[in-house]
C-alpha cells in the first residue's frame, strides 16, 4: 500500500532550494510563539505539577468546556462532558474507526479526500469507497475539505444526511479547517443536525500550531463509553504539559482575534495562487478555495501525477500528486493539490513559473 500521507508530508518540509506549493502546512509566522511560551513558563511554575502530571483520559474540564461552547455557538447540543481531546485530529480519527469498522468493511468518502484518513482505514483493512452505498459508516470534511478547500453544496449536504438518517449509518465529520473559513463564520455542522450519528472531529491544528498535538472527538451519546475506552487504550491520556499550556494561553488571549488574522492571512495568500495559477497555468482547471490551505487543480492529460512531480522538483517546486487523495485509483486524470499556506506572493510567483515549465516540459516529453 501506499503511505500517501507520508509521502505528503515529506514533499511538504521544504527541501534547500525547493518552493513548497506541497505539503499543507500552516504559516509558522502565525504561531503564537511568545505567549505560548509565557503560558509554559507558568504552567511549568504551578506548584501543582499538573502540567507533568496524569490526568483524565478525556482531557481537563476547562478546555473540554471552551471546544463544547464553540461548537454550541454552531448550533451543535453539545457540554463539555461530551468532548474527548485527543492527540490531534488524526488520533480522534483513530478512536473512532476502532469502535466503529472491522476489518473487511467499506467506508464511504467523497471521491477527493484527505490521505491521513485513508491511510488510517487501509491499516485497518477497511476500503474507502465513493459514495454512501454498501457501507459501514461514512467520512466527510464538509465545511472545508482537503484537498479542495471548499465547502459541500447544500444539496450534497442534505444528500449525506439523508442517507446518513434513512441508513443510520455512522457520519466522520472531519471539521478540522472549518474555522479557517475566509468569508464568514463557520458552517453549522453536521453534528447540529445529526447529533446521535455523528462522529464530529476537530483540532486546534490549522488556527493555533500542530505540533501541540490537540484534537477531539464528540462521539454519539451512547458511543461515549466505548470511544473513552478506545482512546484510553492508545495512550491513557492526551497531553498533560499541552492541555495545560493550551487552558493557559486560551484563558488569557483573544482565540477569535487570532483566528481571524489567520483567516485573512490565507485569504489574500489563495487569491495571490489563484490569480497567478490562472495567468500562467490557464490550461489547469480549479475553483476559487473558500477555506483551509489548499486548492485542487485539474487537468485534461491522462498519465500518473506522481511523475510530473518529479519534474516539477527538478524545476525546484513541489505539489501533492493528485492520486494521493482519490478515493478511487481508476482515475488516471492529472491533478493537483496546491499549497498557499507557506510560500509568500513572490515564491508563489516563482513557483507557479517553474510549475508551468515543468507542466510543457512534461507535456513535451
Ligand atoms: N483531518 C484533515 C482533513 C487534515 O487535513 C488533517 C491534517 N493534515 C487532520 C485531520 C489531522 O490533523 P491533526 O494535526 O489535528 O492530527
Amino acid at each position: 500500500m501506499d503511505v500517501r500521507i507520508d509521502q505528503l508530508m515529506r514533499t511538504g518540509a521544504a527541501a534547500p532550494g525547493i518552493i513548497t506549493l506541497g505539503g499543507g502546512l500552516p504559516a509558522p509566522e502565525l504561531f503564537p510563539r511568545r505567549a505560548l511560551m509565557a503560558s509554559f513558563q507558568r504552567v511549568m511554575m504551578d506548584p501543582s505539577g499538573a502540567a507533568l502530571q496524569y490526568g483524565w483520559p478525556e482531557g481537563s474540564e476547562g478546555l473540554r468546556g471552551w471546544i463544547a461552547e464553540r461548537l454550541r455557538r454552531r448550533g451543535a447540543d453539545v457540554s463539555a462532558s461530551d468532548v474527548i481531546i485527543t492527540s490531534g485530529a488524526q488520533q480522534a480519527l483513530a478512536v473512532a474507526s476502532q469502535v466503529l469498522f472491522q476489518r473487511g468493511d467499506r467506508v464511504g468518502c467523497e471521491p477527493e479526500s484527505y490521505p491521513g484518513a485513508l491511510d488510517l482505514f487501509g491499516t485497518r483493512g477497511v476500503l474507502p469507497v465513493v459514495g454512501h452505498d454498501d457501507v459501514r459508516a461514512l467520512y466527510v470534511m464538509p465545511a472545508v475539505s482537503n484537498p479542495h478547500g471548499r465547502a459541500m453544496t447544500t444539496t450534497d449536504r442534505r444528500r449525506w444526511l439523508d442517507h446518513a438518517h434513512a441508513a443510520q449509518l455512522p457520519l466522520l465529520e472531519d471539521d478540522a479547517y472549518a474555522e479557517l473559513r475566509f468569508d464568514g463564520p463557520p458552517h453549522r455542522p453536521l453534528l447540529a443536525d445529526a447529533r446521535h450519528l455523528v462522529w464530529h472531529i476537530g483540532t486546534l491544528s490549522k488556527t493555533l500550531c500542530p505540533g501541540l498535538r490537540v484534537g477531539w472527538l464528540v462521539a454519539p451519546p451512547v458511543m461515549y463509553r466505548r470511544a473513552l475506552e478506545a482512546k484510553q487504550a492508545l495512550d491513557l491520556q492526551a497531553n498533560s504539559l499541552a492541555l495545560a499550556l493550551l487552558e493557559d494561553f486560551l484563558g488569557r488571549h483573544d482565540y477569535d482575534a487570532l483566528v481571524a488574522r489567520a483567516r485573512r492571512f490565507y485569504h489574500r495568500r489563495a487569491l495571490h495562487l489563484a490569480a497567478t495559477l490562472s495567468r500562467r497555468l490557464p490550461s489547469f482547471r480549479f475553483t476559487a478555495p473558500e477555506g483551509g490551505f489548499t486548492l485542487w487543480a485539474e487537468t485534461d492529460c491522462d498519465g500518473d501525477d506522481r511523475d510530473l512531480l518529479e519534474f516539477a522538483l527538478q524545476h525546484g517546486v513541489s505539489f501533492d500528486p493528485g492520486r494521493s487523495f482519490r478515493v478511487d485509483l481508476r482515475s488516471s486524470r492529472i491533478a493537483l493539490r496546491l499549497s498557499f499556506a507557506t510560500e509568500s506572493s513572490a515564491r508563489q510567483d516563482e513557483g507557479v513559473a517553474r510549475l508551468a515549465r515543468a507542466w510543457d516540459m512534461w507535456r513535451g516529453r
